[in-house]
């Protein structure tokens, strides 16, 4: 069905590296997650918008199954991802000036304690504690890629728009995302950040209590922790931004580029795989390092069959039902 499509330099570069995503230091992945086929079929081809709306492939298939011109012609008005989706737009018009408020307040402080704490920081270095220092910043991109796995999934499996407060603040920008992908790449450095930002707070304002607080000797013995804390709560307010690069097809810089490339970052055809429906899995977007071990160890099936046989709630049923508001 695929290959009725126009090849586009996507499908090469789709076969060159879905197979070698993962950090290629440590190790490779013989198979891959999702097939070409199930990617391109069920996801919004971001880098080539124009295909965006229906599949040719889709397209066909509907064909033989309407009986009339004009329910296979009103079938392919219809998007099924990005801007023109009704659901999207829908969702698109529920941020609010409350909301952004919340969002700048949150940037601006959270910028400010991590200026402070990286002066602290950097005020009770030692050269000796190099070594604790790198060790806290792998366990820190852990940590943050690990959490932001778990409020992802959280979010985009569980609850509702129409939960008070929580719905339209926190879990609105998930549906809007899994049914326009791109409007995250159309967002401002708050609208992308501020959420993130606020996650990143608490850590942020203990960390320097702490450091206002505490004896000098104090601080030496903690050290590796509070450079843990400091780098995990820099990694969780990177995240969105991070996501946010790995939705950009152009324009992005020589440097972040690199570091898709090199999976030090979340690269744009590894978060691919969580955006075919119905967005089940590699739920992790700092680095992504954790995808592919947590699905081959079934950890996300695995909660959601939990919480389903004790409370009875179908995963993902708020997020399908936005994703079939086409019209
Ligand atoms: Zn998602
Ligand atoms: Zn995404």
């Amino acid at each position: 069905m695929a290959s009725n499509r126009p090849r586009t330099g996507f499908d090469e570069r789709l076969n060159a590296s879905l197979d070698y995503d993962l950090l290629p230091l440590m190790w490779r992945v013989p198979t891959p997650v999702k097939t070409d086929q199930e990617i391109l079929q069920n996801s919004m081809l971001e880098d080539d918008p124009n295909s965006n709306t229906i599949l040719a492939g889709s397209l066909e298939s509907d064909a033989g199954s309407c009986a009339d011109g004009d329910k296979r012609e009103q079938q392919a008005k219809r998007p099924r991802w990005g801007p023109q989706h009704k659901g999207a737009q829908e969702l698109a018009k529920l941020y609010s000036s409350g909301k952004r408020t919340q969002e700048l307040v949150c940037v601006y402080i959270c910028i400010t304690l991590m200026v402070l704490n990286l002066a602290l920081i950097l005020r009770h270095f030692r050269f000796e504690r190099i070594s604790n220092v790198v060790v806290a910043a792998i366990f820190g991109i852990l940590t943050a890629d690990f959490g932001s796995g778990l409020v992802h999934w959280g979010a985009d499996t569980w609850g509702s728009v129409d939960l008070p407060i929580v719905g339209k603040n926190f879990l609105r920008p998930f549906r809007e995302h899994h049914i326009d992908p791109t409007s995250i790449t159309r967002h401002d450095f708050i609208e992308t950040n501020g959420d993130n930002f606020m996650v990143a707070l608490p850590i942020l304002g203990k960390l320097a209590w702490n450091f206002f607080t505490r004896s000098n000797a104090e601080i030496q013995q903690d050290y590796a922790i509070s450079a843990y804390l400091f780098l995990c709560s820099i990694f969780i307010a990177m995240t969105n931004q991070i996501h946010k690069w790995s939705h950009t097809y152009w324009g992005l810089p020589g440097w972040v580029l690199f570091l898709q490339r090199h999976h030090i970052i979340l690269p744009r055809r590894h978060h691919r795989i969580h955006h075919v429906a119905p967005h089940e899995t590699y739920f992790c977007i700092t680095t992504g390092w954790l995808n592919w071990p947590l699905e081959k160890i079934k950890f996300w099936s695995t909660l959601e069959a939990i919480i389903e046989l004790s409370t009875g709630h179908k995963p993902r049923a708020d997020d399908l039902k936005w994703a079939q508001k086409r019209a």
